[in-house]
């Protein structure tokens, strides 16, 4: 991040009113502009815009260069109250900026402490994937280049001495929980104690990964006086496990609460039976008629997807072929995730390390070759594509 901007409060920062405890910002009807006033005395309630929000200059800098203008409906629900320093547990539909909703309080709470380099490590967020940790590090850094704070990302994959020279330094971090606790057990002068907010990304899969005793052991290393942030798609009873381990008094706001489906309504959702030996043929077949579309295909394990990928690959379809999975190295899977991300026509095999919190734009398939575990899952692996496009085809498979 960039060291040469000071930090200098707008005008309107110290006197901005919060929102009560319980209170949801969302469902306060939206000022109109005649009722701004000069903005002596600002209020969170009904803001839209992120320009109205009691921000700092380095953030709304940070903002608008990357052309946000408008809160999203989650934003609004929970940066008040991230703000306000109370612990937030957010949920929204994937796609829906959840990011930003804790990004942005993080920014905003060391800059009013005046956090500088040398003050340790203030904010730390953790995330269930490499991908996703990278994706939030690059959305830290855009929104963050006009703060004067140092920012790093430990994930796995990665040449572990090189962060160990840089870890200590840091104020805010991105990572993974099996790094982070690796970097904690094992470097030198690494310690949390400084820290004051902690967030976490698609709260519920850091559990159900098997994360649950590395976060824990994490837990355990931080400082019990601190502000606790989770964000997550979809609100499962874990998640209010999680909240049990390390939250305090929270605010709960789920914007999709009220939605009828969890899924968008643009999504068009197709489902296919086919016989089982024929699933390979069917897959194919789809493949071969959609060479201009840009398709993910789900497939239940690492094994299949290399087997897939390998005999289509070898077959040649007429559109490249690209696989993502957990046990590929990292230099790969992060070729992998820009290949496709950037790519018009393309056929990508994932196992659901695909299906979490990444930004793939413009998906037009999404093919569950094989069948999301539970309605979460399935959740997951659509919710974030349809933003775009887009169509949704399960295959089922029966045996006579
Ligand atoms: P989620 O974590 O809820 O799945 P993300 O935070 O990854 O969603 O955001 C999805 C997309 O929306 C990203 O490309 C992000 O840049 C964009 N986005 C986030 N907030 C806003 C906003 N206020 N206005 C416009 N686009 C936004
Ligand atoms: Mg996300």
């Amino acid at each position: 991040m960039s060291p040469n901007s000071p930090p200098t409060f707008t005008h309107r920062q110290t006197q901005a009113t919060k929102p009560e405890p319980g209170v949801n910002p969302l469902s306060i009807a939206p000022r109109k502009n005649s009722e701004r006033g000069d903005g002596s005395s600002v209020s969170l309630i009904g803001v839209r815009k992120f320009k109205d929000m009691p921000l700092s200059q380095a953030t709304q800098r940070g903002l608008a260069a990357k052309k946000f203008k408008e809160l999203t409906a989650i934003q609004r629900a929970t940066i008040p109250h991230a703000l306000a320093g109370r612990d937030v547990l957010g949920a929204a539909k994937t796609g829906s900026g959840k990011t930003l909703a804790f990004i942005i309080p993080l920014l905003e709470i060391l800059f009013k402490q005046k956090w500088g380099r040398q003050d340790g490590l203030g904010g730390l967020v953790i995330a269930p994937t490499r991908e996703l940790a990278m994706q939030i590090f690059k959305q830290l850094i855009d929104a963050g280049s006009y703060h004067s704070l140092s920012a790093g990302l430990l994930i796995g994959g990665k040449n572990v001495k090189d962060e160990k020279d840089t870890v200590n330094k840091m104020n805010l971090l991105v990572a993974t929980p099996g790094r982070l606790l690796q970097h904690m057990d094992e470097t030198p002068l690494f310690d949390c104690v400084t820290l004051k907010v902690l967030v976490l990304d698609e709260a519920d899969r850091i559990l159900d990964l098997g994360f649950a005793a590395t976060l824990k052991a994490i837990l355990a290393n931080l400082p019990k006086q601190r502000q606790t942030l989770c964000f997550s798609a979809t609100q499962t009873k874990s998640v209010k496990d999680l909240a049990r381990l390390s939250l305090v008094s929270p605010e709960y706001l789920a914007v999709h609460a009220e939605s009828t489906s969890a899924t968008p309504p643009k999504l068009t959702q197709l489902v296919a039976t086919c016989p089982l030996d024929k699933k390979m043929e069917t897959l194919w077949a789809f493949i071969k008629s959609h060479l201009t579309s840009k398709t993910l295909v789900f497939l239940s394990s690492c094994k299949q997807v290399r087997f897939v990928h390998e005999i289509f690959r070898r077959m040649r379809p007429g559109v490249p072929v690209a696989m993502l999975h957990g046990r590929m190295k990292q230099m790969a899977r992060m070729k992998t995730f820009e290949t496709f991300a950037r790519a018009n026509h393309i056929c990508l095999f994932a196992t659901d390390v695909a299906a979490r919190g990444l930004d793939f734009p413009a998906v037009d398939w999404v093919v569950q070759a094989d069948c999301p575990e539970d309605v979460p899952c399935y959740i997951h692996r659509v919710g974030r594509y349809v933003l775009y496009i887009s169509q949704i085809l399960t295959l089922f498979y029966r045996s006579w």
